[in-house]
């Protein structure tokens, strides 16, 4: 099956004057994501999620390491590997002035889409945001902020989309309601990577759960696999619990159950 997201040894090293003293985000992480899945990426604050994601996106440059969208390169296709991805990012941020539809055609404009206005139509309402077409972005609800989040992120018909703890803060109805909708998106064929702290998320909803710590793998397997024999936040736990939590710990002399290793 096609690599939707495929990465190799890939560092991370925040180095405040380029040397490479400073924090050690991702310490050679292996990931193969396939084209089609619904994949959990879980670990506690301060793992490497958002730096993981953020090097697939754009923002952050790796240190060391390889990665790959749909079979092409970062390094070599970076315009390409843009248009693959639709990035929904942990912080909540638009320009105040803006009402949901010109935010939307802002955004189709940076991917170089006119005319739109279909398009996003169709996600307004599928997202239940029709009704706010023409309301100020500062004027919506913290859910609804969210969903245009996603909608933002749908805006140019990515095949890949990545949303970094999209449900943060979100009421009960409303992340039950945005569940269905992921669900929905990834049954219409689109590869999802979700980083979530709801661990009843990762079960409900992703076929495979990689578990990080200290920027490195320590579980990956079929959610279901996972959770045989003990509740996913007891595995969460146990992979990750740390009594001493001063940085540069890792996990390496922690026994762990040799079914809960990674195996990836
Ligand atoms: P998570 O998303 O899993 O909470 P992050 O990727 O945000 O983890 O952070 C991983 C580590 O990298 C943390 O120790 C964090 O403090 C550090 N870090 C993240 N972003 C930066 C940055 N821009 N500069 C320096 N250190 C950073
Ligand atoms: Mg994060």
């Amino acid at each position: 099956m096609q690599s939707a997201i495929k990465v190799e040894n890939l560092h991370k090293t925040y180095a405040p004057n380029g040397g490479n003293k400073g924090t050690h985000a991702l310490r050679g992480l292996d990931l193969d994501i396939k084209k089609g899945e619904f994949f959990a990426l879980l670990g506690p604050n301060g793992s490497g999620k958002t730096t993981f994601i953020n090097i697939l996106a754009g923002p952050t440059l790796k240190s060391k390491g390889k990665v790959e969208i749909l079979g092409s390169d970062i390094d070599t296709h970076r315009v390409k590997t843009k248009f693959l991805l639709g990035v929904v990012p942990q912080e909540i941020s638009f320009d105040s002035f803006f009402t949901v539809n010109e935010i939307l055609e802002l955004q189709s404009g940076y991917y170089g889409i006119r005319n739109n206005g279909k398009h996003i139509d169709e996600i307004l309402s599928k997202l239940g945001l029709k009704e706010k077409k023409f309301t100020n972005s500062r004027a919506l609800s913290g859910g609804m902020k969210r969903r245009l989040l996603i909608a933002k992120a749908l805006i140019h018909k990515p095949e890949v989309l990545i949303l970094d703890e999209p449900t943060a803060g979100v009421d009960v109805e409303l992340r039950r309601s945005m569940w269905k909708y992921m669900k929905q998106l990834n049954e219409e064929g689109l590869t999802i990577l979700l980083t979530t702290h709801y661990l009843e998320e990762a079960e409900q909803l992703c076929s495979r759960t990689a578990i990080i710590h200290n920027g490195k793998l320590v579980a990956l397997d079929k959610t279901s696999e996972l959770t045989k024999e003990k509740t996913l936040e007891d595995v969460f736990v146990e992979l990750t619990y740390e009594s001493d939590t001063g940085s540069g710990t890792t996990t390496d002399t922690k026994p762990i159950s040799p079914n809960k290793r990674a195996n990836g």
